[in-house]
């Protein structure tokens, strides 16, 4: 019955057009050699789907839908971002798929990971994450920021895998799960460990991206960190109350301190001091403020509940 099983790999695509061409021969190869051998069904597809990108992308995907079989293609009103084009293409691949495979479209992540992923899903496993057994090829800058990012996450109560990205299998009943996770700060690789089921880790060499320069710039990675960290776990907002705590202990202390030195009668050298810790104080309070001013933007965008993305053409509809 296992060959029955229909695959789709879904891949966000913002501003690819110098890549889509050389994806597509190789996860065409791999579709067609998994579909020969009787792995995955005849209906498996790949999905592109087409996040708003400003170049010719979409025509790009609308052509390859044309000329080829297994792919298929989804485009989203606008540009929405990765996570967000990710989930539209996951809720729609769940309709058809009873196994679905996220990856990104530069070729980074091994495609060769697949075969491994799909045998430990035929063990009964629901989620296989694909995690990256080395960084040789990033930059160093690369790999100093991405790996700061996971240790990060980790030490801020946020439960991920490390080194694992977005490139994962997931099972249909998954994908259902992760429908009902409503939230609009979407941070999926911290809703996947949330969600359960049995779990396994393919290790796979990240490669260089195949052409094209990366979407993630430093400030969008800074973005992603913290819209991970905010939406997952309170303890910012817990450390300041240490904080606060803290400092009110200390400011005793200040005050002991300011009324033995008016009492010995040289009150006005304590100025710097006092200077100092006006600002300090300060600053803190600013930065405190700011802190919970985040979680509480968090909290305005999902009282609004705005769909999280909007689908403009489906290739893939009968
Ligand atoms: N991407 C997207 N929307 C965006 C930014 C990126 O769909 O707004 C896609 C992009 O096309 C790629 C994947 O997300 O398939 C990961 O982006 P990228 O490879 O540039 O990130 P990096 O690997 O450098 O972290
Ligand atoms: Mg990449």
């Amino acid at each position: 019955m296992k060959n029955k099983d229909i695959l789709y790999i879904v891949v966000p695509c913002y501003n690819e057009e110098l890549v889509l061409k050389e994806t597509t021969k190789r996860l065409k190869e791999k579709i067609e050699n998994l579909v020969a051998s009787k792995k995955i069904s005849k209906k498996s597809r790949v999905l592109y789907v087409n996040d708003g990108s400003k170049d010719k992308t979409w025509e790009l995907i609308k052509k390859i839908n044309e000329e080829e079989e297994y792919f298929t293609g989804l485009s989203l009103s606008r540009n929405r971002g990765h996570q967000n084009a990710l989930l539209a293409g996951l809720m729609t691949a769940k309709e058809k798929a009873n196994l679905v495979i996220s990856m990104d479209a530069d070729l980074q992540d091994d495609i060769h990971a697949i075969d491994e992923m799909i045998k430990k899903y035929n063990e009964g496993s629901d989620i296989v994450y694909g995690v990256r057994s080395s960084r040789k090829k990033d930059t160093f800058f690369k790999k100093v920021t991405a790996e700061g990012f996971y240790k990060f996450m980790k030490l801020m109560g946020v439960d991920i895998v490390f080194n694992h990205a977005d490139y994962r299998l997931t099972s249909k009943r998954v994908l259902d799960e992760l429908e009902n996770f409503k939230e609009v700060n979407l941070f999926l690789r911290g809703l996947f460990p949330l969600i359960g089921f049995k779990t396994e880790i393919v290790y796979y060499e990240r490669k260089e991206r195949f052409a094209g320069e990366s979407k993630y710039p430093l400030k969008k990675m800074l973005n992603f960190a913290w819209d991970g960290i905010s939406s997952f776990s309170v303890k910012p907002l817990r450390f300041i109350t240490g904080l606060g705590f803290l400092l009110t202990l200390f400011s005793i202390l200040v005050l002991i301190y300011s009324l033995i030195v008016k009492i010995i009668g040289n009150a006005v050298s304590g100025w710097t001091f006092i200077v100092c810790s006006i600002w300090f104080v300060g600053g803190l309070q600013m930065l405190s403020l700011g802190i919970i001013g985040e979680y509480i933007g968090k909290i305005y965008n999902e009282t609004k509940q705005r769909p999280r993305y909007i689908i403009s053409e489906n290739l893939d509809e009968e």
